[in-house]
């Protein structure tokens, strides 16, 4: 099953839940505007390519629309359509005040030089100046975009309409970007988890976790949670997984990811197992943190962790997680568990608007708000209707989406 065919079912078990009639389904899931723009670059080598580049706009019945930019092979309408989607209900769970979009151009970002990042980016923005801006759409970085890339676009996009750096977010900190954006999903990983655990009323110490996926969300959780007192057993990353039964030392796994460049390939406390394994270990969380599907319904029987918080997007497919569902096991669903990040770009745009630069404390204390009453929400809807956290996740957001709708008069 592909992310859009999953995002449509979750919307379809939600707009049932609601009573949803048929033509306010449409209208929520009709996005708002697609784009579709030729990118003419040119490489290093003089050769002309053309690359497709989209923009999709879901939503705005909340704000303006707010959705990364992706440079990536797998890029196209379906997927930024399904992404789009996916923002309009996670900016809707955590209460901030936007709606959703995504975008990209179909381009391998590992395979072009830093000019040619630089051109493809900048030409992008040429083609689609006029639909993006900080009261419309603002885009942030996604897979194959950096803060670097979030610099160039800013600096093109006001060669059209002068200085307003609140047209992005995600941009470096040196130039209007936000303090505790790199760390914001991962931080916020850890909060929700901690949360989920006292409403459950379990102990950090108690809890063994493990952790796929040791990029910039998984190890940013893993620092959290091992300062919350959590049990982190095992990480990792494409070279595989690392563990360690009695704990692993994360101040140390992290500084060994550190020095040598981001990879735990070689890390010598713990055993190694495979990716597949350290989703099958006996603990008491899971936090997939790298990918997509990683749970499906090949694996799901061993998948005996009675806490699955994901922090990737999408990492159980819909039939996997309907076995977990009549399992009992507690899933934290994406919508949610990842927000952190779209939330402290809030803040960036905030701050950028108000030309006022927050400390790093400030930007963690409104995060933890934020992030804590979404998760009493979600939990409060999922108790009182006996429903899951997704579903519940699902109910909350289509609901304001379809208030502010219905409040501004079609
Ligand atoms: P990243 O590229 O920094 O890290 C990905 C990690 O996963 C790396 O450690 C990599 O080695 C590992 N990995 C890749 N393929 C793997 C595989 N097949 N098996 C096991 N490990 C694998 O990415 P990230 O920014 O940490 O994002 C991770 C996930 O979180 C993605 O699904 C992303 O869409 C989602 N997400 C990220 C953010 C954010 O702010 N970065 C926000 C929302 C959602």
């Amino acid at each position: 099953m592909k992310a859009f065919e999953a995002t449509e079912l979750y919307f379809t078990r939600a707009a049932d839940h609601l009573q949803l009639d048929d033509s306010m389904r449409k209208l929520l899931l009709t996005p708002k505007r697609q784009v579709q723009v030729q990118v003419p670059v040119e490489m290093d080598n003089g050769e002309l390519k053309t690359l497709l580049g989209y923009r999709v706009q879901h939503d705005d019945a909340r704000g303006p629309m707010k959705g990364g930019l992706r440079f990536h092979s797998d890029v196209d309408l379906d997927e930024v359509r399904a992404l789009a989607t996916l923002m309009t209900w996670k900016t809707a769970v955590v209460d901030i005040p936007y709606g959703g979009a995504k975008g990209g151009v179909n381009v391998d970002s590992r395979s072009l030089s830093v000019r040619e990042l630089e051109r493809v980016s900048r030409k992008f923005i040429d083609q689609i100046h006029d639909v993006i801006g900080p009261d419309t759409d603002i885009p942030a970085p996604d897979m194959g975009t950096n803060a670097e890339v979030m610099a160039w676009i800013r600096n093109q996009w006001e060669k059209y309409h002068g200085f307003n750096p609140a047209v992005i977010t995600g941009k470096p900190v040196e130039l209007y970007g936000a303090k505790g954006r790199e760390e914001a999903t991962g931080r916020g990983v850890g909060i929700l988890s901690f949360k989920l655990l006292r409403r459950l009323g379990r102990n950090p110490h108690e809890t063994r976790v493990a952790i796929q996926g040791f990029g910039n969300v998984g190890s940013h959780a893993a620092k959290l949670l091992a300062e919350s007192d959590f049990n982190v057993v095992a990480v990792s990353d494409i070279s595989g997984g690392y563990y360690q039964p009695d704990g692993l030392d994360i101040p140390d796994v992290l500084r060994y990811s550190l020095d040598h460049q981001g990879s735990l390939e070689g890390y010598p406390h713990a055993q190694r197992l495979s990716n597949e394994a350290i989703l099958e270990l006996d603990v008491e969380m899971l936090i997939p943190a790298a990918v997509g599907g990683v749970i499906h319904k090949d694996n799901v029987a061993r998948v005996t962790a009675p806490m699955i918080v994901e922090a990737a997007n999408g990492p159980i497919n819909p039939d996997a997680d309907e076995i977990l569902e009549q399992r009992g096991t507690i899933v934290l669903p994406d919508i949610l568990a990842n927000a952190g990040g779209v939330t402290v770009s809030y803040f960036e745009w905030v701050q950028n608007r108000q030309h006022y630069k927050w400390g790093l404390d400030r930007v963690r204390q409104e995060l933890d708000s934020v992030l804590s009453t979404a998760f009493e929400e979600v939990w409060q809807e999922s108790q009182q209707h006996k429903i899951s956290l997704r579903l519940a996740a699902y109910v909350i957001a289509i609901r304001r989406v379809c208030y502010a709708t219905k409040l501004s008069g079609v």
